[in-house]
């Protein structure tokens, strides 16, 4: 939804609710916007327009802060049910995968030839995007 402040040949103001932009644009070409005050359809956006920027710029950063909110859950998930192994990611996820040791949720680093090697063995490994790893990453971790 996008807020535009609306101003009629009338000089009266106020503000309406469109779906989109385009939205807007179709009811304002077909004259389909009316003045609540005085009801002429000579109406146009009023040269506040940075409102409708501030209400998308605030949308934009709510989803982000949600978007957030999730990642940090995912990180704490795997920081609780997972296993850190640090670098001997690729080590272990070779022994879980022939038998050697117990398989579990692991996570930890991999160099870019150690996740393409396991993935050419055949064991499913998995990169996290930086913002789901526990512990900033200084190298990619998998898991
Ligand atoms: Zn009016």
């Amino acid at each position: 939804m996008i807020r535009y402040d609306l101003k009629c040949a009338n000089g009266d103001e106020f503000e309406a609710w469109f779906g989109s932009i385009a939205d807007y644009d179709a009811q304002a070409a077909s004259g389909q916007l009316l003045c609540p005050h005085c009801g002429t359809t000579h109406v146009q956006k009023a040269p506040m327009a940075p409102a409708v920027r501030t209400s998308e710029a605030k949308e934009a950063q709510k989803e982000r802060a949600v978007a957030m909110a999730m990642a940090a859950k995912v990180r704490e998930h795997i920081k609780d049910n997972f296993d850190y192994v640090g670098d001997k990611f690729a080590a272990e996820a070779r022994k879980m995968h022939s038998g050697e040791a117990e398989e579990r949720a692991i996570y930890g680093e991999a160099t870019p030839e150690e996740a393409r090697e396991l993935m050419e063995e055949g064991i499913p490994a998995s990169p996290l995007p930086p913002e789901l790893a526990p512990n900033a990453p200084a190298k990619r971790k998998l898991n």
